[in-house]
């Protein structure tokens, strides 16, 4: 099996979010299994200044952009110890900014950067030769390669019979463009209409991938199942529940390489399931002194590690801190990024409880490594959550996820109740409405567990000893490629 993975991000080059992980995790997980794989993915200005072993391949071609063609210079790492080629696609004009998509908006021409993206990954995968099975795109930022295999590039024999996979890691974000951005897309008008990939009036990357790939997939089965109605569909549960047949739910693995509490260079003592205290108060000491204090709390430490959006129910932590931190309960320590307002909202409740409610704004990827070890509990409290990777990380470390019972939550976070603990099968705390009682009433139930020494221990070892590595998954996604190779492709209408 031969699989290009097309992604706009991916560990360790560049990362936003979850995609980057997943990205980063699955070329090596499918490697493991037998697969021939490789990735390709823009080359970021940030790409280059993290030491890894980038050399030019000699591959460079011009890319159609409406009327004008713009250069893609291709380059190509091999990471020690990776059976992955990864190849990044270079043209500084496009990818040398300050971030990936732009800050608090967008990037005015990421419609551009993302067709040009798209067409050179089938370009290259064309050029590198052979015959590729599988075209594995991520997200609205490759939505445009499964038309452009289908539709421009058919008859070329390296792709000719590929089938593509498109994963969905997130339903709100789907690639939305003013209708003229078709001009670029090289794509004849024909196909800007409301079943292929118009959506509204406007250009529709996400859904152009949905439209024209031979298999979707996303990232939970639950996930998948609630973006075949509204809400969870944002728009598109139509189209998806008439794609049901080739659509599929696999749970994200963790790169148990990266995010391993007992080789962990980002924490000061490494730990296991057996010796988790000992750890755990270690990380608790260096975070102290990270947040400026002279000795760990004695009181439970509740994290929240993540993207201060509205998915991930920041309006529901601010709600419960408002009580529960004026109660004292607990000491929570939260490291995020992301909406302006939540980020005020969030500093103010920092300023009121000085000692309670720690906060820290940026990104940090070794801190986020330090906070789920030193932490007891985790808050996931999401309106909806694709898979979520924060509970799964969360679990490997010992800190017990407290989470909304929405999609990948539900499938990786078994509830605690008498009968989940006495079995050894609880994994966390687990509330069903979107509102702030129900994450106070969670929350509180962990923090009572907690007070309960041997029955706390026991739930930690549990989670600690979860197997959510790529093993399970890559299989997954193995099965799901052959099946999408055995089948007819998807014929365009
Ligand atoms: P999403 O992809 O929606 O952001 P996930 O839970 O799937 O959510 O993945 C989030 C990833 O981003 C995790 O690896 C998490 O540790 C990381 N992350 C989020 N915010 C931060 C931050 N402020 N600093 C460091 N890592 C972060």
């Amino acid at each position: 099996m031969r699989v290009l993975e097309i992604a706009s991000e991916a560990v360790p080059f560049a990362k936003t979010g979850g995609l980057a992980d997943v990205a980063g995790a699955l070329p090596d997980a499918l490697a493991g299994l037998g697969c021939d794989v490789s990735l390709v993915m823009p080359a970021y200005g940030e790409v280059f200044s993290k030491g890894l072993p980038i050399e030019p391949t000699g591959i460079e071609f011009e890319v159609p952009i409406g009327a004008r063609a713009e250069l893609a210079r291709i380059l190509r790492c091999r990471r020690p110890g990776s059976r992955a080629d990864v190849y990044l696609v270079a043209n500084d004009s496009f990818y040398d900014r300050p971030t990936l998509y732009g800050g608090s908006r967008d990037y005015p021409d990421n419609a551009e950067r993302y067709i040009f993206f798209s067409r050179a990954a089938v370009e290259l995968a064309c050029r590198l030769g052979g015959r590729w099975d599988i075209l594995h795109c991520h997200d609205w930022q490759t939505g445009l390669v499964p038309a452009y295999q289908k539709l421009l590039y058919g008859s070329h024999p390296a792709v000719a019979s590929s089938r593509t996979v498109m994963t969905i890691h997130n339903m709100a974000y789907q690639g939305l463009f003013w209708h003229w951005d078709m001009l670029l897309t090289g794509l004849d008008w024909r196909y800007f209409n409301w079943r292929q990939m118009e959506f509204y009036s406007q250009l529709n990357l996400l859904k152009t991938g949905i439209v024209f790939a031979d298999s979707v997939s996303t990232v939970s089965p639950t996930y998948a199942r609630e973006i075949q109605s509204a809400p969870g569909g944002c728009g598109l549960e139509g189209l998806l529940s008439s794609r049901s047949n080739v659509l599929t739910g696999i749970v994200n693995g963790i790169d148990t390489a990266i995010w391993d509490p007992a080789a962990d260079p980002h924490l000061p003592r490494p730990y296991g399931s057996d010796d988790f205290d000992a750890g755990k108060y270690a990380a608790r000491v260096a975070l102290a002194a990270r947040l400026g204090r002279a000795a760990p709390d004695s009181r439970p430490l509740v994290a929240f590690v993540g993207r201060l959006v509205e998915q991930k129910g920041i309006e529901l932590v601010l709600e419960v801190l408002g009580h529960m931190a004026g109660e004292g309960r607990a000491h929570f320590v939260i490291l995020g990024t992301g909406g302006q307002e939540y980020e005020r909202l969030l500093q103010r409740a920092a300023a009121t409880f000085p000692g309670t409610v720690d906060l820290v704004l940026g990104f940090d990827e070794g801190l986020a490594h330090l906070v789920q070890a030193a932490a007891d509990i985790t808050l996931v409290p999401s309106r909806f959550e694709p898979c979520g990777l924060t509970q799964l990380y969360a679990q490997r470390y010992g800190s017990i996820p407290v989470v909304r019972a929405t999609g990948g939550l539900v499938d990786t976070v078994v509830d605690a109740t008498p009968e989940t603990l006495r079995e050894g099968t609880a994994t966390g705390f687990v509330f069903e409405g979107f509102d702030a009682a129900g994450l106070d009433s969670a929350l509180s139930r962990g923090i009572e567990a907690h007070a309960d020494k041997p029955v706390w221990n026991s739930l930690v070892r549990n989670v600690m000893r979860q197997d959510w590595s790529w093993r399970t998954s890559g299989r997954e996604y193995m099965r799901l490629f052959a099946r999408a190779a055995a089948s007819p492709a998807t014929p365009v209408e």
